[in-house]
């Protein structure tokens, strides 16, 4: 602890890497060390073509000003796909009419640059994905500084205590499945016209143990999440239903039921609990026969309201399998390479397990890397 403060005092963030900061840290040592130069604040504005239409430098927007850069093999997309690129995801975001409908947990700069500029050379987006965007479950925060913030459910759903409900105050899926799976339940169920949201729902045992979005287990105190109205709180499951607008006497038939099945360990519903993974996502040592369920019987009760989010789109710009950038006729696009989220997701737009995202950058890196260092010139 002594040397992580030492750190927060002398270089403003932790010094021990570890996981992803870990890996992207190595990387960058690995790129120094061979004399990779890096510009940062400096954008990609476009893409500089020869008459055959292969990509032969790109041009540059940074603090010295605009200018080119030739490429002698090539030149890789990797802005970060278009979660935030409003027109795009109106396009082609389901239920999000204005674009604003959808609150991403990818970093500001994600607005899509990549894929246009491979557009702009004759690369295509892939709209034949499952899915266009990697879904998660969040909630919105107002921190105390007045900023506002969007958290991903991901820690919560599958711990035994918490339900998930619609307006109706019916469950509408198995809680414990991946986070991109509940979102698309939540966009598939909730009736047209109605604001696509869903509360978690949660008793005063599951407080005790586990966190409700941003709200952390005891001894934390959950005052602040209470006094922003981030949480709600009711004596009773009506009560609470009550306050949330969520119809009463659907929420409360829902957690009878819920109970009656959660105390012997089963969901007849959806069959929360019935898989190794949502097992595995509950708790080995809740006191209740099944790991995932266990039934919202103390009061208080407590709410969050949790709407769509993302964490990145699958739909990219299609390639072959070395990351090359594919024209409408399937032929690669000289000199252009595009990998992470600007290149379509290998997945098909489905979301089977954590990691879907940076396996395949990290592979399609790699395998471009490695046709890049093969070739000697560009061609079309
Ligand atoms: C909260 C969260 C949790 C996640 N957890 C996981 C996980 O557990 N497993 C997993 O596999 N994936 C996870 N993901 C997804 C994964 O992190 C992303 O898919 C991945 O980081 C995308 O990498 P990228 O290199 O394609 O883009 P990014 O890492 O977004 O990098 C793109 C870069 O391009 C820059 N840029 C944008 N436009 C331009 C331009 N015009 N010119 C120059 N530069 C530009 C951006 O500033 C940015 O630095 C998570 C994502 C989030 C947000």
């Amino acid at each position: 602890m002594s040397t992580h403060l030492f750190d927060l005092v002398t270089e403003r963030r932790g010094q021990q890497l570890v996981n992803g900061t870990a890996l992207v840290g190595r990387l960058l040592r690995s790129a120094l060390d061979v004399g990779v130069e890096i510009r940062v604040s400096t954008a990609a504005s476009a893409l500089v073509t020869d008459d055959t239409g292969a990509v032969t430098g790109v041009r540059l927007r940074g603090p010295v000003g605009a200018y080119t850069v030739t490429a002698r093999r090539g030149v890789v997309l990797a802005t970060g796909g278009f979660t935030r690129d409003l027109d795009r995801r109106k396009a082609l975001f389901p239920r999000t009419p204005t674009g604003r409908e959808h609150w991403t947990l990818t970093p500001p700069t994600t607005t899509g640059d990549g894929v246009s500029l491979g557009e702009s050379v004759g690369g295509r987006l892939d709209r034949t994905v499952a899915s266009p965007v990697a879904y998660c479950p969040v909630s919105l925060v107002r921190y105390r500084n007045g900023k506002e913030g969007v958290f991903p459910h991901i820690m919560d759903r599958a711990k035994p205590g918490v339900i998930g409900v619609l307006a109706d105050g019916h469950r509408f899926v198995n809680e414990a499945l991946g986070y991109h799976d509940y979102t698309l339940a939540m966009l598939e169920q909730v009736p047209d016209g109605q604001e696509v949201c869903s509360w978690l729902i949660a008793d005063a045992n599951y407080m005790r143990h586990y966190p409700l979005g941003m709200a952390k287990p005891f001894p934390i105190p959950i005052r602040p999440y209470l006094r922003s109205g981030y949480l709600t709180r009711g004596a009773t499951i009506r009560d609470l239903a009550a306050k949330i607008g969520v119809d009463p006497d659907g929420l409360d038939k829902t957690v009878r039921a819920f109970n009656e099945h959660a105390r012997v360990g089963e969901d007849p519903d959806f069959g929360r609990g019935s898989t190794l993974f949502n097992v595995r996502s509950g708790d080995a040592d809740n006191p209740w026969p099944n790991a995932s369920l266990a039934p919202l019987e103390k009061g208080p009760f407590y709410a969050v309201k949790v709407v769509p989010g993302s964490f990145g789109t699958f739909a990219g710009l299609v390639t072959d399998a070395d990351s090359q950038v594919l024209d409408a006729s399937d032929t690669p696009i000289g000199g252009l390479y595009a990998v992470g989220v600007d290149q379509s997701s290998v997945m098909g737009g489905h979301y089977p397990s954590g990691g879907i995202n940076l396996g395949p950058a990290m592979t399609f890196g790699f395998r471009a890397g490695r046709r890049l260092a093969s070739t000697t010139g560009i061609s079309r």
